[in-house]
């Protein structure tokens, strides 16, 4: 059986239903637990983008905020639903990278491997490298990591100054915290982002298991 064509018919094309869908699935992967993390879809001239503080996992398609490629709330879903704070980070991503889907997760993986590496994250000699834009399985791929800050808005000067000092990377991780990783359609993102946290993840059982002795960078 070829799961992919299964995986994308099960998809809405819808933008507002299909953020729903796909913060249900990153719930179900860990990554949106606790109503954190999330997706924001640009389609034409349109961004649509989960609301703030509400569990990620039981959105509806009405409870999509819709901005403008500037920012501007076109459509609020009312209902006392705020927008989200990761709104001005989606924004950034968007203005300097013409992403078409940004995500956030608060994977646990991605969390763990800001503590192992002090600026950037590392990884090489890995097949699943291919599945980020611009690499290939015998590169060494990178990854900026930025400090945490009380609020996730005040992130996104370090998150501008990281993305434009890093122009192939398409993830920036933020210590104690996680991650944001764009692509040029909701599907790059989305591949991506399993692709990164895959390599999170070995990055960590390599060094449990000791097969990593300096990570110093
Ligand atoms: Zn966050």
């Amino acid at each position: 059986m070829h799961t992919g064509t299964t995986e994308l018919q099960s998809f809405a094309t819808d933008p507002r239903t299909l953020v729903c869908e796909l913060c249900n699935l990153f719930y179900q992967f860990g990554w949106a637990s606790g109503t954190g993390g999330g997706i924001s879809i640009k389609e034409n001239d349109h961004i649509f983008m989960a609301p703030s503080s509400v569990q990620k996992e039981r959105l509806h398609p009405e409870d999509i905020f819709v901005l403008s490629l500037d920012g501007k709330v076109l459509s609020h879903p009312g209902k006392e639903l705020l927008l989200s704070q990761c709104h001005p980070l989606f924004m950034a991503v968007y203005q300097l990278r013409n992403a078409g889907a940004v995500l956030h997760s608060h994977s646990l993986n991605a969390v763990l491997v800001t503590l192992l590496y002090q600026n950037y994250f590392k990884i090489q000699n890995m097949e699943m490298q291919k599945g980020i834009s611009g690499h290939g399985a015998l590169d060494t791929l990178e990854i900026p990591i930025i400090e945490n800050t009380a609020y996730e808005s005040e992130l996104t000067e370090s998150l501008s100054l990281a993305i434009k000092s890093h122009p192939l990377s398409s993830a920036i991780l933020v210590r104690h915290h996680g991650v944001y990783i764009w692509g040029k359609d909701w599907i790059q993102a989305k591949t991506q982002a399993e692709c990164y946290d895959y390599l999170f993840e070995a990055s960590i059982r390599m060094h449990q298991l000791g097969l990593i002795r300096d990570q110093s960078n």
